[in-house]
């Protein structure tokens, strides 16, 4: 399993990284590009024999990574175009999903779900269906309309939900297909929401506690039975929980979902009313998210396993809580994108927030991953993770046609990776 090497998180500084974020990857690019023009883009594509773009290097495996150019797009002009009409933005694809926010709001709009931290790239979540929390909210992915992609022989072209009929293999494509310099979102009106943290909620309640508000995430340590944490993310007109809700007490002081960690990197809690940026992400831009020494995996199961796949995850409670932080579960809706997790099938995503420790954490993963094997687990296509491919391209509907798509895009492997090639092999 590569899990890269042992090295706390830096940060992913402004040019083009040499790391990833969390610091266990150390992109193997010859060659690193920050063009300032599309135009140069397109040349720098069409001239290089293998070409990756980087966004904000949150991601935890190789996804990203190549032997050849590096590309970021953090040099082109940050444009972000309100289209009042169509109920659309059109935004630059290295444009952070915190600045993007903080523009839609103040234009009077608001994307429907935003992932836990805000400090990532459009074009690079949306390749790896990054989500939130919301039984009936898809990932940030389903948002998408167009895209505006530099292709393997360096033309410039945008493909269209309404017109291509392949679009729904092209818009979680791993950075495979081509340099998404654009992409636009569907947007919605803006709105309000509360956040509150509930106590002690027993696993029991889990399906309750889910369908209970807008987006909810619960947190557990795999110590004790149920969660520790319920982190409740309701539409600001709704009821607050009332006292004694599905056996939870309310945290009485804003608290961080990694123990040790500072509060105040976190968004407002304890029911203050506040803009839907503010309250969707679990942490504020200019905070540190997280806890930045760690790595991260994330297996998507189908929603109505939960109980059963948690159930078989316990026997291994005591391994999984000494090389855990913490562990998230979220639900994310239905949808049709042919690599999206969700596709065909909503999900419980089951989260791990793992030590730095790559040793002590590879040989849990690969546990976790054995037991889980029986419901079918998808991926997070970011976090770290060791599937077998047969079991990957089995649990996925549509791997073939992308596998196709993949082959016709890109013939002469510009855009693929050690990893790509794993899960996507060229013949
Ligand atoms: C602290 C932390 C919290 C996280 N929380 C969540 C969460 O709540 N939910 C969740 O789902 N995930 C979460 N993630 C994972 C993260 O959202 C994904 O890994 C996401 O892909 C990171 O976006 P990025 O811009 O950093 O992309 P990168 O990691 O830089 O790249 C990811 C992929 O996108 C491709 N890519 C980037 N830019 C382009 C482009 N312009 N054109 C084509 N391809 C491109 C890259 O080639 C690569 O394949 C978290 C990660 C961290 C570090």
């Amino acid at each position: 399993m590569d899990v890269g090497e042992r090295k706390p998180a830096t940060g992913a500084g402004p040019g083009v990284p040499e790391r990833n974020w969390a610091g266990n990857i150390r992109y193997a690019a010859a060659r690193r590009h920050r063009p300032s023009t599309v135009d140069e883009l397109r040349r720098l594509v069409a001239g290089s024999a293998r070409v990756r773009a980087v966004g904000s290097g949150h991601s935890f495996n190789r996804l990203g990574d190549t032997t050849g150019d590096l590309v970021s797009l953090a040099g082109l002009p940050p444009t972000v175009e309100v289209d009042r009409e169509r109920a659309t933005v059109t935004v630059a694809a290295a444009v952070r999903y915190g600045d993007l926010a903080a523009r839609l709001h103040a234009a009077g709009y608001a994307l429907p779900t935003m992932a836990s931290l805000p400090h990532i790239s459009v074009a690079g979540a949306v390749a790896t269906a990054t989500h939130g929390s919301g039984a009936g909210i898809g990932n940030l992915a389903t948002a998408v309309t167009a895209l505006e992609l530099v292709t393997a022989d360096g033309e410039l072209v945008t493909v269209r939900r309404d017109a291509d009929a392949r679009f729904p293999g092209m818009v979680v494509a791993l950075g495979a297909l081509g340099v998404v310099t654009r992409v636009t979102l569907d947007v919605v009106p803006a709105f309000e929401l509360r956040q509150y943290v509930r106590l002690g909620l027993p696993r029991a309640a889990l399906d309750e506690a889910f369908a209970s508000a807008y987006s909810v995430s619960l947190f557990t340590d795999w110590r004790g039975d149920g969660f520790g944490q319920v982190w409740r993310k309701q539409l600001a007109d709704a009821p607050p929980p009332e006292d004694g809700w599905l056996g939870t007490t309310a945290a009485t002081a804003p608290v961080h979902p990694v123990p040790g960690m500072p509060a105040g990197n976190c968004t407002a809690q304890l029911g203050a009313p506040g803009p839907w940026h503010e309250r969707l992400p679990h942490f504020r831009l200019g905070f540190t998210p997280s806890s930045g020494d760690e790595l991260q995996s994330e297996y998507h199961l189908p929603r109505a396993a939960a109980a059963d796949a948690l159930a078989a995850l316990d026997p291994l409670a005591e391994r999984i809580a000494a090389v855990l932080q913490v562990c998230e579960l979220r639900t994310i809706a239905v949808d049709g994108l042919w690599l999206s997790p969700q596709y065909d099938r909503g999900s419980l995503a089951a989260h791990f927030t793992w030590t730095g420790d790559v040793d002590a954490v590879a040989p849990v993963v690969a546990e976790v991953e054995r037991r889980l094997a029986p419901y079918a687990p998808r991926p997070h296509w970011g976090k770290v993770f060791a599937l077998d491919p047969a079991a990957v391209a089995a649990a996925y509907p549509r791997h073939a046609d992308f596998l196709a798509l993949l082959r016709e895009a890109d013939p002469a492997g510009k855009f693929r990776t050690d990893l790509l090639d794993r899960y996507f092999p060229r013949a």
